[in-house]
């Protein structure tokens, strides 16, 4: 028997319970991995509190990352004991996620933990980390290198954003933080960035072009912020679009694309292939250590995730939380 935090429906609505489940309860799948770390992200505050759109069917335990060590592997891939971490493919959204003390998964799926890190270092990087470091490895394969000139990273703040400057000040490139939250800019100054600016700054798009100041850019927030971002990116230089943290929708032109050769380069850390996850993970763990996170991380219990969901969904929470499962 173990510990689980689910999402129920019923004619009231969707609440979250933690109930006691046993092995059978959980999903198919080939590995069986006892899970001490989860993390929370703005997606799995969605799912707690019962807004719709991330669950797929319920009951259902959310959570899309999760940490600990394998029990049994049926594909003969992992060890029992082997520490691995996993995030995405649909875990905490399609099927149960990482809010409970054991999980059903494929081995495909898993990451080994990298060398020299542990469960909650792999969880204060979770989805928001890792979508960073691709973030910033797909500028790097678009020609973006250090002493390509200034790039961009919006949202910085958040999740995707801090790591993201982190990430890019450690690989040599000069990095402009734009926030709506301008107390924060000794964190982002701390993390690595150069200057930092208000999100007001940032040119809505009112012409098709506007002056050429990117390198590249690290998008978190979507809409006006990146229509403006393509319109002020350099000759070759490249876009990643990461979120929609301010909207879904994109009123651009071509202009960007065809007169400046600007690369629009799309973001999806869900269903990313394995080997791309191990290389990032690697890098992660070389670029990103423990120390450079513990200042921006806080660990609490399963038991609170409930509320935490409220204040995150609420813009109260900062930087990352690690969910520690075993309490
Ligand atoms: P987060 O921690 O909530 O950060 C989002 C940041 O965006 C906020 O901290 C804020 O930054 C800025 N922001 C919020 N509302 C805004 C608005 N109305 N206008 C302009 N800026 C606004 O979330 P996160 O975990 O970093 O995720 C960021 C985005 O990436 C989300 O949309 C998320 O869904 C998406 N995401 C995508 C993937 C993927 O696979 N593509 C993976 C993870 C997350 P400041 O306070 O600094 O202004």
């Amino acid at each position: 028997q173990f510990r689980a935090l689910r999402a129920v429906k019923d004619e009231t609505g969707v609440r979250p319970e933690f109930q006691t489940l046993t092995l059978t309860d959980l999903p198919e799948g080939d590995t069986l991995v006892r899970v001490t770390h989860s993390s929370l992200n703005y997606k799995d505050g969605l799912a707690v509190a019962g807004r719709p759109g991330v669950l797929k069917s319920y009951p259902m335990t959310p959570g899309i990352d999760l940490a600990g060590t394998v029990v049994q592997d049926q594909t003969g891939t992992y060890q029992p004991g082997d520490a691995v971490l996993l995030t995405g493919w649909g875990i905490g959204e399609r099927q149960d996620g990482g809010y409970a003390e054991y999980a059903r998964v494929k081995a495909g799926w898993l990451v080994p933990l990298p060398e020299g890190t542990t469960p909650q270092w792999a969880m204060s990087v979770g989805t928001a980390g890792f979508t960073a470091m691709l973030a910033v490895m797909a500028l790097e394969e678009h020609g973006v290198t250090p002493g390509s000139g200034e790039v961009l990273v919006t949202g910085a703040a958040g999740g995707v954003g801090s790591t993201a400057v982190a990430l890019l000040a450690a690989a040599g490139h000069t990095v402009t933080a734009s926030t709506g939250r301008p107390e924060e800019e000794a964190y982002l100054r701390s993390l690595g960035a150069s200057n930092v600016i208000g999100r007001e700054e940032l040119p809505a798009l009112k012409r098709p072009l506007e002056k050429e100041r990117w390198a590249g850019v690290v998008d978190s927030v979507g809409a006006d912020t990146l229509a403006g971002a393509l319109a002020s990116t350099r000759t070759h230089g490249a876009v990643a679009a990461c979120g929609l943290a301010g909207g879904s929708t994109l009123d651009t032109t071509v202009f960007p694309f065809i007169l400046r050769g600007v690369n629009l380069l799309g973001i999806d850390s869900v269903n990313c292939p394995s080997e791309r996850r191990r290389a990032a993970w690697a890098r992660l763990a070389r670029d990103l250590p423990a120390d450079k996170l513990a200042d921006v991380t806080q660990v609490r219990p399963l038991s609170d995730v409930p509320g935490l969901a409220q204040e995150i969904l609420a813009g109260q929470v900062r930087g990352r939380t690690v969910i520690d499962v075993t309490r």
